[in-house]
Order: structure tokens, then C-alpha cells, then sequence
């Protein structure tokens, strides 16, 4: 029988964010707020146009010289791609939750193993930084869900498009011509290393726990955010 809990890779480390709200997160995986509601807000797609133009040029330089392109090869020290596969949406019971992911980049490597990776256009700021056991536990989960579908995994990696700022060369800021400019980005590679099928479990286990809950959990102490929102439903309640 299928599950009736589902997590996406993506959403699977956020009880290991260091802000994590059990209710906020039961809150908003049962009830999304999706593109037809009143108080959604539509995602930017530049980010998501960003990362598939990366993929893009990864995957046609390598078509063209069976090489990844340089300014990515550099970062990763001595791999051999042999084959660039086409991701997979893969779904895994894991107990009575489904999990499913599909990663950006899966390279095949010359000992039949696989490179997962993700791209990620921003900079490796602070703020980034403190996403990395987000973004940690999805490519830990999309390791699970190859291994489980038969694949043996090697490697896994964020790949990061930094845009360059210039901020003090307005020169190199950008190359304009009557049609265009042109953004300069540069690459950083963080490898994640040590990952287990039991810890992904254990994470699956904790989230479908709190999914699996009939009424929201408690909220985090001290956060003043739910009693506002009490107040505003209150108003909303005398209004509507
Ligand atoms: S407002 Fe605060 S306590 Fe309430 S659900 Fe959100 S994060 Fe949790």
C-alpha cells in the first residue's frame, strides 16, 4: 500500500536547521500554500533558470570534449566522468513515509560508481553557510534513494555559481554592448562526506513523526509568531 506521507528530498533536513519549528513545518507541509491561494507569494524563477543554464553548459561541454568544463574539473580533484546520466524522479517507502528527489547532476564515474550534485546559484555567505544541513540531509537523501534503486554511490557534491560583484572594478563589472551585459560567475565545489542509509532513515523516521501528527505540535518557545497569528485569525474571524 502507498504511503500517505510524503517528504521530498529537499525539505528533509530542515528538522536539522538550526531554527526548526515542528509546527511550523506541520503547518506547512499539510497545509501548502500554493500558486492559487490569496497569500501565496510566486518563487522568482531566475534562481531556478540560473541552475538549469548551468547544468546546460556542464552537460554540453562534456558532450562536445567528454570532459566536464574546467573551471568546474579544478574544483574536484582527480575524477574520471565517463557518462552523464538523465536524473530520475525516484520515490522509497521508507516505513509509512515515501520518500521521492531528483537530483541536478548524476555523473557516472570510471568505477561505475556515481557523483551526485547539486547546483547552487548564490554566494557562500554566512547566511548561505547556515543552509548547509538543508541542503547536507537532500543530498544525503537522493545518495539513499540511487543506492536503493540499485546505484552505488561515491561522491557527493554542491556545486556553487557565485555572481561576481566587483564592486570596486565598475571595468569588469559587466561587458555591455547595445544588446547585452555579461554576468561573471565563479565556481565553489563543498563536498559532503559521511553519509549512512541508516541516518537518512533516522531523519525520515523524525520527519514522518511529526507529519504523521493529527493537530499541530507545539511551536518553539519564546517565538511570539503564533500568538500574532492568533490575533490576526481573531480580527480575520470579525471581518470575513
Ligand atoms: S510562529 Fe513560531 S512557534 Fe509558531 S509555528 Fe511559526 S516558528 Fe513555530
Amino acid at each position: 500500500m502507498r504511503s500517505s506521507i510524503t517528504v521530498n528530498a529537499r525539505d528533509l533536513g530542515r528538522t536539522r536547521m538550526e531554527n526548526f519549528c515542528p509546527r511550523c513545518f506541520w503547518f506547512t507541509a499539510r497545509f501548502p500554500l500554493t500558486g492559487d491561494h490569496p497569500f501565496s507569494s510566486h518563487m522568482p524563477g531566475i534562481v531556478s533558470t540560473l541552475d538549469a543554464y548551468a547544468k546546460q553548459v556542464v552537460n554540453s561541454t562534456f558532450a562536445q570534449t567528454r570532459k566536464l568544463p574546467e573551471w568546474l574539473s579544478h574544483h574536484l580533484g582527480k575524477i574520471e566522468v565517463v557518462e552523464i546520466l538523465k536524473p530520475k524522479r525516484w520515490r522509497v517507502e521508507v516505513g509509512e513515509v515515501e520518500l521521492v528527489g531528483e537530483p541536478d547532476a548524476l555523473w557516472k564515474l570510471s568505477d561505475g560508481s556515481l557523483f551526485i550534485a547539486d547546483y547552487k546559484t548564490a554566494q557562500l555567505s554566512e547566511n548561505q553557510k547556515a543552509l548547509f544541513p538543508l541542503y547536507e540531509a537532500q543530498l544525503k537523501a537522493y545518495a539513499y534513494l540511487a543506492e536503493k534503486n540499485g546505484h552505488k554511490v561515491s561522491k557527493l557534491a554542491l556545486i556553487y555559481l557565485q555572481p561576481q560583484r566587483y564592486a570596486n572594478k565598475p571595468d569588469k563589472l559587466a561587458e555591455i554592448n547595445a544588446e547585452r551585459f555579461v554576468l561573471h560567475f565563479d565556481c565553489a565545489v563543498k563536498f559532503v562526506e559521511g553519509w549512512s542509509l541508516s541516518e537518512v532513515e533516522e531523519m525520515v523516521v523524525e520527519v514522518g513523526s511529526i507529519l504523521r501528527q493529527q493537530s499541530p505540535p507545539d511551536g518553539k518557545e519564546n517565538c511570539a509568531g503564533c500568538e500574532s497569528l492568533k490575533g490576526w485569525f481573531a480580527k480575520l474571524r470579525d471581518w470575513i
